[in-house]
């Protein structure tokens, strides 16, 4: 049996932060329609499942969660959002009959007419790509916790050979100052002391008078209330001088980079229509460090992509130890349906990609061990995000992005004064000396 009219909605976000904030403001939507969040535990009338499809993996979860919630005892009605509902439009249905809606990242603020339309028995589907347009039919921010997501770029005119996201969130297309400073105001106001700027090339963004992504974290800086400003994903290509001085000159901005670089082999990353080399990717950070000497740095890497030789792979372990990085996300290439390189010859077979990833793992770890050491003896503020496992412990992130446990009187969203005790591979302990003053 189906659940004709939904009064409660689960929101399940995989992937990117930008799925994240895409689950959150699908979530705002759901309520000024007068739905609610199910409790925990609770069966949701409707399940949203906003999925990913930049790996296969992530792609084929959406079928086993589907397969999940169609065994329940009263079926949710069930809509796909994201990449995966882009990419694969009505074949989702097709496949997996229990779906009532498919939505695509730039058409969500049209999900409650979607959902009166499956509540009248029709298939709702819309894939459609007005760019920007959804952003000014949301209802307003509401309470989302101490950190905050906003996203300012989307889409992507790189095409990476590798990648579906420009074919699954379009061009790229930067939202308005104006709009952005306001949704700030607004995280701020709604209680976010930490907002993160978010686009796939987030350093691309520039307004219609050539501003580019350091305007922005200036005016963020000026937002009575906020204490730190963040931003995701960087591209090698679109690291300005001017924001990287902005490292340098903006307090609030964060000492942390996420600049993937994906290969340390040239040929690769021609292949992989990077259009960075090695070589232009170390002095960015080099430019970095001077403007910023404790900076953070993190990438992304990919190993086995088509043709990578032993020798290649070896080059990428090369540059990790030449960067030292502070974090970092690796996986196994993944063939995706329509980019250029999943026609390539040369794919690599499984269980070398599998070894070769290990052994970065293994180097990218002990890094990350290493840099959370180097940190034992600091005193540095922590903001209180989250509870921990024990009673009275609070977790919170350090400016460096790392883990912090701590025992503590203060609450969720408090900045406080820690002296960092002790670090294990992912997080660190600290003891709280003062709660610093807003
Ligand atoms: N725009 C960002 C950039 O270029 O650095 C990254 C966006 S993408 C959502 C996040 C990461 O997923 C990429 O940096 C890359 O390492 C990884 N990725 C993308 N396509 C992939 C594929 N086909 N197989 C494996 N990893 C992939
Ligand atoms: Fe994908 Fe490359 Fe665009 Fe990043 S820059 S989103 S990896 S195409």
């Amino acid at each position: 049996m189906k659940s004709p009219d939904p009064r409660t909605f689960e929101v399940k976000s995989f992937g990117c932060q930008m799925n994240v904030y895409d689950g959150e403001r699908m979530a705002e939507l759901l309520e000024a329609e007068g739905l609610s969040a199910a409790a925990d535990g609770e069966e949701a009338d409707l399940v949203v499942l906003n999925t990913c499809h930049i790996r296969e993996r992530a792609a084929e979860k959406v079928y086993s969660d589907i397969g999940r919630l169609m065994k329940r005892d009263t079926t949710p009605m069930i809509a796909v959002a994201g990449c995966v509902a882009q990419a694969e439009g009505a074949e989702i249905p097709r496949r997996a009959p229990g779906v009532d809606i498919v939505v695509g990242p730039q058409a969500y603020h049209n999900l409650p007419e979607l959902v009166r339309q499956a509540s009248r028995g029709e298939r709702a589907l819309d894939t459609a790509m007005p760019p920007l347009s959804k952003f000014g039919a949301l209802p307003a921010r509401r309470k989302q916790g101490p950190s905050a997501f906003l996203t300012v770029q989307e889409g992507c005119d790189k095409f990476c050979t590798y990648c579906v996201v420009p074919y699954t969130r379009g061009a790229e297309v930067s939202r308005p100052f104006g709009a952005i400073v306001d949704e700030a105001k607004a995280l701020v106001d709604a209680g976010a002391r930490e907002i993160t700027l978010l686009g796939q090339n987030v350093n691309g963004w520039r307004d219609g008078d050539g501003r580019g992504l350091e305007a922005l974290i200036v005016a963020l800086d000026a937002i009575p209330g906020l204490a730190r400003i963040r931003y995701t994903t960087s591209h090698p290509n679109d690291m300005t001088e001017g924001l990287i001085r902005a490292h340098s000159e903006v307090e609030k901005l964060m000492p942390y980079l996420h600049l993937p670089v994906q290969s340390g082999s040239n040929r690769v990353l021609k292949a992989m229509n990077r259009s960075h080399t090695t070589d232009s990717y170390l002095r960015i950070l080099e430019t970095v460090r001077a403007a910023r000497s404790d900076i953070a740095l993190s990438g992304d890497f990919i190993v086995g992509f088509p043709g990578e030789t032993e020798a290649e792979f070896e080059e990428t372990l090369r540059i990790v130890e030449a960067v030292n990085y502070a974090q970092a996300f690796s996986f196994k290439y993944s063939p995706r349906p329509g980019t250029p390189a999943s026609n390539m010859e040369d794919q690599i077979a499984p269980e070398v990609m599998d070894e070769r990833l290990q052994r970065l793992q293994a180097l990218l770890g002990a890094q990350q061990h290493a840099f959370n050491q180097a940190s034992v003896g600091k005193r540095t503020a922590v903001l209180l995000e989250r509870p921990g496992r024990k009673p009275g412990q609070l977790i919170g992130k350090s400016p460096w992005l790392q883990s912090v446990h701590l025992e503590t009187d203060a609450a969720i969203g408090d900045l406080v004064e820690v002296e960092l005790l002790s670090a294990g591979p992912n997080s660190l302990a600290g003891a709280e000396l003062m709660k610093v003053a807003a």
